[in-house]
């Protein structure tokens, strides 16, 4: 497709979002939701708020074209890719794991692999930003992560290519990545929940088609995701540290995060009773991962300096390693700092959007646990559950 053509696409897309939020929550607050777009060549987006919370909320979103036109890229490149692994090749045989080889859904034409991937990452990003806005984290930022002469209230929020941002570190630092992990947060229970509004609309699917449409668009959708992190991570591959510094959190560990609390929320009864999906966790843990890996297949073979498939680049559970616990000791402490005050100045969104960790998690971070040095050492071997997975 031609950039134009792309860059009308998202603009709809976005646009239509951003009037159903007007009408149905920022109108009624007596505010207002902007989508503004920027031609300047740089891959992300940006969150501005006057900072007022006493006053309706008066947001704007922009996006850069460059972004959605690369975005729109990855995925004709990902689906090109993944059609084009010879039957039988080492890398057809990696997805014996899954059980099956299907790189991508069968109830989707060529076309739609590409634009649900699209739909799904512009969408994800959008609610990102949504969320730093809901979440008035230019307050919480100035408020929380600044001292001295440097206080200033911030008005923009920028999530973009990493050569952009200025350096910091220190308690501004862990502000900004509590605030990225909250963002991510809010973002991912508003695509779910998004995702299963879209599904149960008649005119999208029949019942008796919505299972097979479900899981299609899951995996299309950790897909999307997953390209967008990874073109934010670059091409060398992960190692985990504890160091908190920067604006942004790795984006893999984000995406680490992230992808359990998809599964989680969708293996709540109340989600798979009103989607007609009859997946049960483990399968919902295997398409999730399934649809992860394709991207760091796809990712490691074209991207690397030795176009060969890289494990490092896998993802991994967050109790997987001692540096990624101690990176979040620091994180889960100034969250119970900040989030009264999130409260007070978020003027909508239900709680469940609000990053949440488990006692479980909790200790198990603490004490730096790691996966197989916890109580399920002694359990049966099972995948871990999602539960002790996920910040949810
Ligand atoms: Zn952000």
């Amino acid at each position: 497709m031609e950039n134009a053509k792309i860059c009308r696409l998202a603009e709809d897309i976005l646009g239509s979002i951003t009037d159903d939020l007007n009408e149905t929550t920022y109108r009624p607050l007596g505010g207002k939701l902007s989508i503004a777009w920027s031609d300047k060549t740089i891959y992300g987006a940006f969150a501005s708020s006057p900072g007022e919370s006493d006053k309706p909320p008066q947001h704007c979103i922009t996006f850069y074209y460059e972004f959605v036109i690369q975005v729109w890229r990855d995925a004709e490149y990902i689906c090109e890719f993944l059609r084009g692994i010879p039957k039988e090749s080492v890398y057809d045989k990696l997805y014996d794991v899954w059980g099956d080889r299907v790189k991508l859904p069968s109830c989707f034409s060529k076309n739609d692999h590409v634009k649900n991937m699209f739909v799904a990452a512009i969408t994800w990003v959008y609610f990102h930003e949504l969320a730093h806005l809901m979440q008035e984290h230019g307050i919480i930022r100035a408020e929380f992560g600044l001292t001295g002469d440097k206080a200033k209230k911030t008005t923009d929020i920028h999530d973009c290519e990493v050569s952009q941002e200025k350096l910091i570190d220190g308690r501004e630092a862990l502000v900004s990545h509590v605030t990225e992990l909250a963002a991510d947060f809010e973002a991912t229970f508003f695509y779910v929940t998004e995702l299963m509004r879209h599904l149960i609309n008649p005119d999208f699917a029949t019942e008796q088609e919505r299972p097979e449409v479900f899981s299609g668009l899951l995996y299309l959708m950790v897909c999307g995701i997953s390209l967008v992190f990874f073109r934010f991570h670059g091409n060398k591959p992960f190692l985990p540290t504890a160091a908190v510094e920067g604006s942004h959190p790795n984006p893999l560990p984000r995406l680490q995060f992230l992808i359990p609390q998809i599964f989680e929320q969708l293996d709540l009864e109340i989600f798979r009773a009103n989607g007609g999906y009859s997946l049960d966790r483990r399968q919902l843990v295997l398409l999730c991962s399934k649809a992860a890996f394709s991207a760091t297949l796809y990712w490691s073979v074209t991207n690397t300096d030795n176009h060969v498939f890289d494990s490092r680049f896998m993802l991994k559970g967050i109790f997987s390693d001692v540096a990624t616990l101690q990176y979040l000791q620091p994180i889960v402490k100034i969250w119970d700092e900040i989030l009264p005050r999130i409260k007070e100045v978020r003027r909508f969104g239900v709680d469940a959007g609000l990053m949440d960790f488990t006692e479980t998690a909790r200790s198990r971070i603490s004490d730096l646990i790691t996966w197989g040095s916890g109580p399920e050492a002694n359990a049966p071997a099972v995948a871990p559950s999602p539960r002790d997975t996920a910040t949810s």
